[in-house]
């Protein structure tokens, strides 16, 4: 991210640079061409001012050849002498002098000084082979000074000739007298010249019709640019000056600043491309820190909304968990395939009797100590989720005591993290069994006399039934009727009547010995009573021994013939088979009744229908 982004700015960067870069170098090249333009100008000037200064110097040098020829013409040829003293004063002036020379009008030569060296020159004749003849000519004729081209002097070497035409008068007229003849080698003369005017700054050459006839190196350097300079020496125009600045002048010239400006150029665009990076770099660092910081300032707020959310979240639990430890319903949470607990309250354990420790070990370790048909359960509670089923079981918990607790257990399976967990909630409800127990039990009674109510005497004849016919046994039926029972209640009132039923139904249960005979009353005031494995001897005893405690009661009845109240009583016993019906059972045992009725009451008749 900050490299990408960093691509544009480092390629404007290099753009800058090189700009910067490029701006310097044409700048310095600007300045080192105006630098050369003015080094140009500056050698021009100097190489012109040389070349005028040194014809200016030859001019002034030879100034007095042309003195001594006014001398000569004023006086008509001066004498031997005097023309001696003159020269030899003028060639003490000027060192640079071969000789000078009176040559006559005949063109020979005949006044020389310094004869030494120049002997070879006397009585030389100038012949019109003589290249300066023609030269020598034109100052006869002109009257004016001439120098000569260089050329092989007869005393050796190069060298020039100055003519200075000389005159006499001679009846009053200008008579020519030959030429005053200054004469110099080439290498002397420049040399002298440049003795008085040379500063070092050239290299020279004199060249003659452009070819070098001089030279004169200060330095043994030669630098550029080399100029050439038209010479005038004197009035000959064949002369130039061939001229290259000496690397000193060169240096006295040339400034650093291009290069300066070069170097501070670049230097300075380096820099300034550095600080840029720099400057960029920051940038881009602040920026990322600045993304960093915001981040974290991020995640450090998502981090408290977390914090704050799990400290919440705790708080909740706790109080969840706070409240199902005052709950008297245990909850428990377990790992169903380690049966590890994963929470469980006060109440799973502690109505049990047990620690918290007891519990957790026994569930883990053997739940069927804790609860008979653990496993079963366990499956039970999968088949009833699965098949969204009522997940409430009744179960039995073992105390710790090793007694039973009846618990109604509502269950929920929860698939968390790739774990199951079985979330239940167990209570206690051996109170409510109970009450239901009551409630069923009251639901079968009579609520008069306490015994047996019609519907349960139908259950259980048909139960017993069944269960006689299986172990085939014999079952007999008894059933009693108060005679005159509705005189008696119109005569002594209903309240007397129920008291009387009381009384008849506590005789009726006493009356019975065995386990499993049921008494219910069966109507109004009729009673029956199921004798199971008795045959009708033995429901003939029962009833003469129920005869018997109903006379023992003595109850008045003040319209009865018998001034007592007493009971007919009808018996019918059998095997139950098959074919046969409880209810044909109770038919028979009615019959029986009926006939103890019709045959004057008080009394017990039994059916003998298929006894006999
Ligand atoms: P029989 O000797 O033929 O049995 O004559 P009976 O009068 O006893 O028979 P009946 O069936 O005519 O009358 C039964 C009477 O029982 C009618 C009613 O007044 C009385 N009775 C039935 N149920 C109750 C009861 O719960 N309380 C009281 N006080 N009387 C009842
Ligand atoms: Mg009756
Ligand atoms: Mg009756």
């Amino acid at each position: 991210m900050l490299a990408s982004s960093a691509w544009p700015a480092r390629m404007a960067l290099a753009l800058l640079m090189v700009m910067l870069c490029t701006a310097s170098v044409l700048l310095w090249r600007q300045l080192e061409r105006e630098q050369q333009q003015r080094i140009d100008e500056r050698i021009d000037y100097e190489a012109r001012t040389l070349a005028r200064q040194l014809e200016n110097s030859l001019q002034q040098e030879v100034a007095s050849l042309g003195r001594i020829a006014r001398l000569w013409n004023t006086f008509d040829r001066l004498p031997r002498a005097s023309w001696e003293e003159e020269v030899n004063r003028t060639l003490d002036g000027f060192p640079a002098y071969q000789s000078i020379q009176w040559r006559g009008p005949d063109l020979h030569m005949h006044w020389l000084l310094p004869l030494r060296g120049n002997e070879s020159a006397v009585n030389y004749r100038l012949t019109p082979n003589n290249p300066n003849y023609a030269l020598a000519m034109q100052a006869r004729d002109t009257g004016e000074q001439r120098l000569s081209n260089s050329f092989e002097l007869v005393q050796g070497g190069r060298g020039f000739v100055l003519y200075t035409p000389l005159y006499r008068t001679q009846d009053n007229q200008r008579v020519f007298d030959g030429f005053l003849q200054g004469v110099f080698r080439v290498k002397p003369l420049m040399d002298q010249l440049l003795t008085q005017i040379d500063q070092g700054n050239f290299t020279l050459e004199l060249l003659e019709h452009d070819q070098p006839i001089y030279r004169h190196d200060p330095t043994g350097n030669v630098g550029t640019p080399s100029r050439q300079v038209m010479l005038s020496l004197l009035n000959n125009h064949n002369f130039s000056l061939h001229l290259s600045p000496t690397p000193a002048l060169l240096a006295q010239l040339e400034t650093p600043l291009p290069q300066l400006v070069l170097g501070s150029g670049v230097l300075i665009s380096l820099l300034l491309v550095a600080a840029l990076a720099l400057a960029q770099q920051t940038g881009l660092r602040a920026r990322a820190q600045q993304r960093a910081n915001k981040l974290l300032g991020i995640e450090a707020r998502r981090r408290q909304e977390i914090e704050q959310r799990l400290r919440e979240n705790r708080e909740r639990l706790q109080l969840v968990l706070d409240l199902t430890d005052s709950s008297h319903d245990g909850l428990f949470i377990f790992d169903t395939a380690t049966r590890e607990l994963l929470h469980m309250n006060q109440a799973t354990y502690a109505s049990l009797g047990y620690h918290a420790q007891q519990f957790a070990e026994l569930l883990r370790d053997t739940p069927e100590k804790l609860m008979p048909g653990f496993h079963r359960w366990l499956e039970q509670a999968h088949q009833a989720q699965r098949d969204n089923l009522t997940r409430i079981f009744q179960r039995e918990l073992i105390r710790r005591d090793g007694s039973r607790q009846p618990a109604e257990i509502n269950t929920q399976l929860v698939n968390l993290h790739d774990r199951e967990y079985l979330i239940a909630v167990s209570r206690d409800n051996s109170e409510r069994l109970q009450l239901e127990e009551k409630l069923q039990r009251l639901s079968q009674l009579d609520g008069l006399t306490g015994l047996y109510n019609r519907r349960y005497f139908d259950q259980q004849l048909h139960a017993l039934w069944r269960r006689q016919w299986r172990d085939a046994a014999p079952l007999a039926l008894l059933m009693a009727d108060i005679d005159y029972f509705k005189p008696y209640n119109d005569t002594l009132g209903h309240l007397a009547g129920d008291d009387a039923l009381r009384r008849v139904g506590e005789a009726l249960r006493g009356s019975l010995q065995r386990e499993g005979d049921v008494a219910c009353r069966y109507g109004g005031e009729e009673f029956v009573i199921i004798l199971p494995g008795t045959d009708h001897m033995g429901a003939e005893q029962i009833a003469a021994r129920l005869q018997s405690a109903i006379t023992e009661l003595q109850i008045a009845h003040p319209i009865s013939p018998f001034e007592r109240l007493t009971l007919s009583i009808g018996i019918a016993a059998a095997e139950p088979v098959d074919d046969d019906r409880p209810g044909a059972l109770l038919e028979r045992c009615d019959q029986a009744l009926y006939s103890a009725k019709r045959e004057g009451r008080n009394r017990t008749e039994t059916w003998k229908g298929t006894a006999e």
